[in-house]
């Protein structure tokens, strides 16, 4: 059974379209339990109807007709219970419902499971046998298994086949992709998928001018892998027995197949690029092989898969040309990277949607740093279908509209044009200092880093760098960075910012930030070798980097150095130790350098509980709170899955900041907090109240927590606290700070805010 259920998921997956994925499900479970008939519901929500969308056993013709109302018969039995309903005699059941228009005899067996996806239930799976039957526990845990399988399938299957036809019921054009919200803001323009090379699923399908010239590239890049295959097969000559080197013939063999060959030529004929001819053409060869009973032969599914991706190698190699980025563009990709951000030209970038990733991920983060909407973890999304198309996205809610429906574009344009006037609102402000209504000073710093190569906005707004991320520099070049390269890298930021002064987080790899040159295999990154935890274990790359920021320092002292993802009390009595060094040893080297102000990052549960400890031995603290909710909550940052419970206004976070700033004012230290949550507008409110100094946030939100600070004064603030504390729910605090600011006449922000 087990063997039979991975089988119909692989092959579900692969379908392209929706008719076909449902097509594979009823054939393949109909024969799988050996019923009468196997059926899918979706379930229309805009019509409140069940619709029959695939039958194996019904007539045919009745998919796409058969349309039960909500509520009503056992299809709707089934939704309503979200559970598994097994009748031997159906007919005898209240609910039962006969529908003609199927072909229906009486069926008596009647099973159903629920299609559920994120808690809601979006269709079902049903089998029906003629004569009595109780279907079997093993039966039903394999149908509902493999129902809960087929949720995201199904509605991967049913984004993309709606992308082709545009006609589906279901999803009308001015239906949208729903995913996280990662940069606020609304943008319309053309979608360029990105993808990491040689990666054949992420090959986007793109329409040729020239089919004669790709069939030409396809044709050179196979005659280099047979090249490549038959110099490894000599090779192998004398250490591999004749056996063994047959499978080199069969690959050769597979290469000159028509199957291979002649269908991709055709595919290419038909309009498509090569590369998206040959992930075609690869995944349905493969898929042959994927459905074989026999283990061997299934096996072959994977050499399949592995010629294709040394094809696209040298087909890569051939194209690796610079990217076409349109004047609108809105980058996509299943994961998008930062670097991949970096090189669409500048002014050119209007929005990034990712598949993967949520809204505290690096990406989205950059994004609201440069002020470009952005949605995340859109699983949903068939990446390889939406190259050049118009797209919406809409970062507030995170949702993505492909080729939508023209009242969809004028409506989003009004938003757009809305966004812009806020923008310019808030701009009028720029001068002015952010003090609260009484008075208070508080300074408003950017973070910065992901960035420095791009120019980011709110860097003249700011009093200077709160948090400078030191891993791009890093993440950008082959290996290491030197000391002298570094030294110039932290020069250009503190005379950038000179007087103003810049805080240099020291590296915070690993992680989801991993250097292409220093590769860490964890199962679980965020808890393993990252940040202050490879700096010491590697003394060398510390001492350099530290060495460069002293230096760097020389004529300016107007740097700060703050260490990451601190968790144990002797992690920074040896981080300490090493920076008096780095500062000992080039003092006798005749470098005239001072020694900073220095600080830690509290972002781990750990230190929260030891922040006394901890300020005793620096002289600031700067809260993280996208690591600190991460952990504290347990949900992983970057996970589209859990990212519903992620949340920095849980009642156990702003507990947590409370603690630490009377941990650390108790020190006399100053508090500073440098996570997302400060530019936050109406989180800002609340961090001011719990008695933070200063904040540090992405430029793009600058004037929009301004804008809040300098109409509220720390009592209002401090009473809006101690509200938030009395709810029990994120949910909760949301709802009443965002009364508040409705109150205060700045509801605007809400939508505009994160
Ligand atoms: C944080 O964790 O809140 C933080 C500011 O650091 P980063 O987002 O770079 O992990
Ligand atoms: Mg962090």
């Amino acid at each position: 059974m087990l063997d039979t259920l991975h089988r119909i998921v692989k092959e579900v997956n692969a379908a392209p379209d929706l008719e076909q994925a449902l097509d594979i499900i009823v054939t393949q479970v109909k024969g799988a339990i050996n019923t009468d008939v196997c059926s899918v519901y979706l379930t229309d929500f805009e019509r409140r109807e069940h619709v029959l969308m695939a039958t194996k056993g019904l007539h045919r013709d009745a998919a796409g007709k058969v349309r039960l109302p909500y509520h009503r018969g056992l299809i709707g039995l089934v939704c309503e219970r979200a559970e598994p309903v097994n009748l031997a005699d159906a007919p005898s059941h209240s609910r039962y419902l006969f529908t003609h228009e199927t072909g229906e005899t009486q069926y008596k067996g009647f099973l159903g499971v629920p299609i559920i996806q994120n808690r809601k239930v979006l269709g079902v799976l049903v089998v029906r046998q003629h004569i009595q039957r109780s279907f079997e526990d093993q039966e039903v845990t394999f149908l509902f298994t493999l129902a809960a399988q087929l949720a995201g399938a199904i509605t991967y299957a049913q984004a993309s086949g709606n992308l082709v036809t545009q006609s589906d019921d279901l999803a009308p054009p001015n239906r949208f992709l729903q995913g996280r919200p990662g940069s606020p803001g609304v943008a319309l323009g053309t979608a360029v998928v990105v993808y990491p090379p040689a990666d054949l699923d992420a090959v986007p399908d793109r329409s040729s001018k020239d089919p004669d010239y790709e069939e030409e590239e396809f044709r050179t890049a196979v005659a280099a892998v047979v090249q490549d295959l038959m110099a490894i097969e000599d090779r192998f000559e004398e250490t591999l027995p004749a056996e063994d080197r047959a499978l080199f013939d069969a690959w050769l063999m597979m290469l000159g197949s028509d199957s291979l060959i002649g269908n991709t030529v055709k595919r290419i004929h038909e309009g498509n690029w090569a590369s998206g001819a040959l992930r075609e053409t690869i995944e349905e060869h493969a898929k042959v092989f994927d459905a074989m009973e026999d283990v061997y032969l299934r096996e072959r599914a994977s050499d399949v898969r592995d010629l294709g991706r040394r094809i696209l190698m040298h087909l890569q190699q051939k194209v690796a040309g610079p990217i076409d980025y349109p004047e609108n563009t809105v980058l996509v990709g299943d994961e998008v990277s930062a670097m991949q951000m970096a090189e669409v030209p500048q002014g050119r970038l209007v929005g990034v949607v990712s598949a993967q990733g949520a809204s505290f991920s690096h990406v989205a983060i950059l994004a609201r740093a440069m002020n470009v909407p952005a949605v995340m973890g859109l699983s949903d999304l068939p990446v390889n279908r939406v190259d050049g198309r118009f797209v919406i996205i809409e970062g507030y809610l995170g949702r993505l509209y492909v080729s939508p429906a023209s009242s969809v574009i004028q409506e989003y344009q009004r938003l757009a044009n809305e966004d812009q006037a806020l923008f310019k609102e808030l701009e009028a402000e720029k001068d002015l200092p952010c003090e609260t209504t009484d008075g208070a000073k508080i300074p408003l710093y950017m973070n910065t880093g992901l960035i420095s190569e791009l120019g980011s906005q709110g860097s003249s707004e700011s009093e200077g760098v709160g948090l400078y991320r030191t891993e791009l520099p890093f993440m950008v070049r082959d290996s290491f960075p030197g000391e002298s390269v570094q030294v110039a890298n932290y020069q250009r930021v503190l005379s950038a910012f000179h007087p103003r002064s810049v805080t240099i987080r020291t590296l915070d790899i690993g992680g989801d930030k991993p250097l292409p040159y220093f590769p860490v295999e964890e199962s679980n990154p965020f808890l393993g070798w990252r940040g202050i935890r490879i700096s010491l274990d590697h003394p060398e790359i510390f001492l350099t980097q530290v060495r460069a920021i002293l230096r760097a320092a020389i004529g300016l002292n107007n740097v700060r150095i703050l260490l990451p993802m601190i968790s144990h009390v002797q992690e920074v009595d040896d981080a300490l130790l090493l920076i008096q060094r780095a500062h000992d040893e080039l003092i006798e080297e005749e470098y005239a350098v001072t020694m900073p102000k220095i600080g830690v990052m509290i972002e781990v549960p750990s230190a929260v509980y030891q922040v006394d400890a901890l300020a005793r031995r620096i002289d600031f603290v700067s809260v993280g709170t996208n690591d600190l909710t991460q952990y504290l909550l347990a949900v992983d940052r970057n996970n589209a899955h859990v990212a519903d419970i992620y949340d920095d206004m849980h009642p156990s976070v702003l507990r947590a900041v409370i603690q630490i700033v009377s941990g650390a004012k108790a020190y006399q230290r100053e508090v500073s907090v440098c996570g997302e949550m400060a530019g936050n507008p109406a989180a800002a409110v609340l961090l001011i109240g719990m008695g933070v100094d200063s904040l540090s946030m992405n430029g793009g939100s600058l004037l929009r927590v301004k804008w809040v600070l300098r109409s509220v004064s720390r009592s209002r603030a401090r009473e809006l606290l101690q509200a938030a504390l009395r709810c029990e729910k994120a949910s909760e605090v949301k709802r009443l700070l965002g009364n508040a600011l409705e109150e205060m006449g700045l509801g605007g922000l809400m939508r505009a805010g994160r």
